[in-house]
């Protein structure tokens, strides 16, 4: 495509669609012309954002200045909206959840191909500073060898009073944090998952899980919890992970938190017995001051593209996607594998996935 900008309509002008436009505006060749929502209201206030409104998904369809459709309804309607987008010759971004099943996306995958469009999904918390800073932690051997990552996210709010408390729009917590989280986590090792147990939150009663925690084990042996609450008034870390040679912790969205690790260049001092409760204790007492570090946590480098500057080169041809649909695919079999999990308080395993 050599046209310039390419004009980008926004289906679900809601919170997560009227954030969009100014994640997209830094980047010149792109531009959000318009938008179609199902609530007269939303489009008041698009129209009052300088926002084209279509009367119709099929208005936005049909019109030839119309280059992307970026799809941000609820999750139950994402695949028949991008199928019919792909079909009329736009290229299409969809928000995550991408669908409800794997199989579904392997549908749209598939139009895709024979419409030879761009589709792509919005997993953009790869590139959340707290994750980056994990994953540079990790290939910089700051703590050694990492062999284990516990990855939180909680909150005391409950599920949002809308459709994510229903299960036919897509909704609960590991269809919502949990492709987040999940989708994180796989980029942390090139390995696959052996196996996988899990439970689900129902404390709210919803016929949704309002949260949940997974054990993940990779055959090269990283083991990871992933947990996501919404009944948390206190919350744990949002980041802890162990490598051979320290530990590292980021406590919050502040980006809080230090590695402590043992110290290269002092050989190990014993630490003294501490009084602990009844009892002492030399296993439990702190490392020595003497024979570790305590260290800030370091920042990764700044991510060569956004998600939109990288969506924009890959519709001009300069770079390929780099939330690829193989990669979200492998998201949803991991949600359904969770499901299966909690649903048969099982340990599934050998999954090779
Ligand atoms: P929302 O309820 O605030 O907005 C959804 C909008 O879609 C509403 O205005 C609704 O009227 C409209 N809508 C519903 N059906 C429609 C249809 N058939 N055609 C056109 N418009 C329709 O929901 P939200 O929080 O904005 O979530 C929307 C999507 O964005 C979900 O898939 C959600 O998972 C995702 N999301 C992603 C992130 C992220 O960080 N990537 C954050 C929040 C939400």
């Amino acid at each position: 495509m050599d046209k310039k900008p390419y004009h980008v309509v926004i289906v679900g002008y809601g919170g997560m669609g009227s954030y969009h436009p100014q994640l997209i505006a830094p980047v010149e060749s792109l531009r959000v012309t318009g938008v179609f929502d199902v609530i007269p209201y939303r489009m008041e206030l698009a129209e009052s954002a300088g926002l084209k409104p279509y009367e119709s998904l099929d208005a936005v369809l049909t019109d030839s200045e119309v280059d992307v459709v970026l799809i941000a309804t609820p999750n139950d309607v994402h695949k028949d909206i991008a199928i019919q987008a792909l079909k009329a010759g736009k290229h299409v971004i969809c928000e995550k959840p991408v669908t409800i099943t794997s199989a579904d996306l392997l549908d749209i995958v598939e139009v895709a191909k024979a419409e030879d469009r761009i589709f792509t999904v919005h997993q953009n918390r790869r590139w959340d500073e707290d994750f980056r800073i994990v994953k540079h932690l990790i290939e910089t051997k700051q703590a050694g060898e990492v062999f284990h990552v516990e990855s939180r996210v909680q909150g005391a709010n409950g599920i949002p009073g809308d459709w994510r408390q229903l299960k036919a729009y897509g909704g609960g917590m590991l269809l919502d944090w949990g492709v987040h989280l999940l989708d994180q986590l796989l980029l942390l090792t090139d390995s696959k998952i052996d196996s996988v147990t899990a439970e689900l939150s129902t404390i709210l009663g919803t016929e949704v899980d309002d949260g949940f925690t997974t054990h993940i084990r990779f055959y090269d042996e990283l083991t990871a919890v992933v947990e996501v609450g919404t009944t948390n008034y206190v919350t744990l870390p949002r980041w802890y992970v162990k490598g051979n040679e320290g530990t590292a912790v980021i406590r919050d969205w502040d980006l809080n938190g230090e590695l402590v690790r043992s110290n290269p260049d002092v050989a190990r001092v014993e630490p003294k017995p501490i009084q602990a409760g009844q009892g002492l204790t030399k296993t439990m007492a702190p490392p020595s001051e003497e024979s570790t570090l305590r260290l800030p946590i370091e920042k990764a480098p700044a991510a060569a593209q956004t998600f939109y500057e990288n969506f924009a080169a890959a519709l001009e041809g300069k770079s390929t996607l780099i939330v690829k649909n193989e990669e979200v695919y492998r998201v949803l079999r991991l949600i359904e594998t969770i499901f299966e999990a909690a649903e048969k308080r099982e340990v599934l395993k050998d999954l090779n996935l």
